[in-house]
């Protein structure tokens, strides 16, 4: 048994001193002077004591195609993760082969993360294209503990509105929640294809090529979709923008408790002006980041209980090597950027120290509302029981984040040279410490793929 004793618990609804007593895996009680008798005692004085986050927003080892891969596969991927706070994360698998079954991709990623993850794990299903079969197949990955699905409202395999009421309409007969990427595909394609004709396709034009109105007229759809299929389970994913969330905020308010919203740490760190430096490779990303006002108002959106989840859509590419496709246009660059490891300690600064958000808060949108909505048993939150996934931090410890010292495969941070107020002093998976003083301490990968359920409202 181990006690971590005089911390400062963090949890949804308070912060309070008290110790935790950890027993097999799980949190056994928390309270005051346990008996301390063949006990390891992890002192967490000075320090919050929070429940290990959740990423249910991750791309390790992403295939895009044309021989490019995300750089992370699970293995580092899940180390740096851990490093990062993080215990458990619901990747998003990539597109199948055309045509291919919704089965398909689940067996493949099974094959990549069985024996190979660091931490816990489950999956998204992806929806690449709509038919009787698929929509049965739904029913499969439910059995499977997939209880969650993602479909695109853009790029190869986007969906087609009837087919997105057809998969709406299933999701709600099989009590599952259907995540969605909103950027409307007419709308890029047309913004693209101006910037195309003035020859604008340096990588400082990406955002360009994707306005925020795409993606506010992709979520407003998306809503009027959702209300013809009433009670159906929508989650919009990387939310970006003050008019999508105005839209989503609005349903809200009408009482519609059917719709999530999450967003992703680098909208809410970074604005637009970055393209307009050499390294506008490095925030090649979709959707793009957008203006100041978009980056306030998503802040109060979390703080207000609009936004539930900060993810990070971490989808990491070599600057000096898969990013150059882009080098010359925008349009052959792979999106994405990393993230995972970061998010902790940059939300913590920017928003829990910068005082937008309250630690309470912090620890909904990073650990309890992510599990709590993906159906994720026993995690994100410190309550006997759960599993013992814990992070102690010492928020006082100011350092500045260097990429150098973080644990992925990619070969820049976004972050890097930011000035992080407090420090991940420990970390523990199912009360194991895998993390210590940005040591990186598991020696197998005992990550387990986590069998989700469905959480009724
Ligand atoms: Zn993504």
């Amino acid at each position: 048994m181990k006690i971590i004793k005089n911390g400062t618990l963090v949890t949804s609804s308070r912060v309070f001193e008290a110790d935790l007593l950890i027993e097999n895996e799980k949190i056994k009680a928390i309270g005051k002077n346990f008996d301390e008798n063949g006990c390891e005692i992890i002192d967490a004085k000075g320090c919050l004591v929070f429940p290990a986050a959740v990423d249910v927003h991750t791309h390790f080892d992403l295939d895009v195609g044309n021989g490019v891969r995300s750089v992370d596969d699970f293995t580092v991927g899940s180390k740096s993760a851990a490093c990062g706070g993080v215990c458990t994360i619901v990747d998003h698998m990539a597109f199948g082969p055309k045509g291919c079954d919704l089965t398909h991709q689940p067996k493949v990623y099974h094959e990549m993360t069985k024996n190979k993850t660091y931490i816990d794990y489950s999956f998204h299903g992806t929806i690449q294209h709509v038919n009787d079969d698929i929509l049965a197949q739904m029913q499969d990955l439910v059995n499977m503990g997939i209880v969650s699905f993602k479909l695109y409202t853009t790029y190869g395999f986007k969906l087609s509105e009837s087919e997105i009421l057809s998969v709406l309409k299933r999701a709600r007969e099989l009590g599952v929640t259907i995540t969605v990427h909103c950027e409307d595909d007419d709308m890029v394609s047309f913004a693209k294809d101006e910037l195309i004709k003035q020859d604008k396709i340096l990588p400082k034009y990406h955002a360009q090529s994707r306005p925020d109105l795409c993606e506010e007229a992709s979520v407003q759809n998306l809503i009027s979709l959702s209300k013809l299929v009433e009670g159906s389970r929508l989650y919009v994913v990387h939310l970006s923008t003050k008019g999508g969330l105005d839209a989503l905020t609005k349903e809200r308010k009408n009482q519609n408790q059917n719709i999530y919203v999450e967003t992703c740490s680098q909208y809410l760190v970074f604005d637009d002006s970055v393209y307009e430096n050499d390294n506008a490779l490095k925030y090649t990303m979709s959707p793009p980041l957008r203006k100041k006002a978009d980056i306030e108002a998503l802040w109060a959106g979390i703080r207000d209980g609009f936004v539930d989840v900060i993810a990070t859509d971490h989808c990491p590419f070599n600057l000096s090597k898969e990013k150059q496709r882009g080098k010359d246009s925008f349009l052959k660059c792979p999106g994405g950027a990393p993230g995972v490891e970061e998010r902790f300690s940059v939300v913590f600064t920017e928003g829990v120290a910068k005082g937008r958000i309250s630690l309470e808060r912090f620890v909904e949108v990073m650990c309890e509302n992510p599990a709590r909505i993906f159906g994720v048993k026993n995690k994100g939150a410190l309550i006997p029981g759960y599993d013992a996934d814990i992070v102690i931090y010492d928020p006082n410890e100011k350092h500045t984040l260097k990429h150098s010292k973080l644990h992925g495969a990619v070969d820049y941070s976004l972050y890097d040279g930011f000035e992080i107020q407090g420090k991940i002093k420990k970390v523990f998976l199912r009360g194991e410490k895998i993390v210590e003083n940005n040591k990186f301490l598991a020696t197998e990968p005992n990550g387990k793929f986590l069998h989700r359920v469905i959480e009724k409202n």
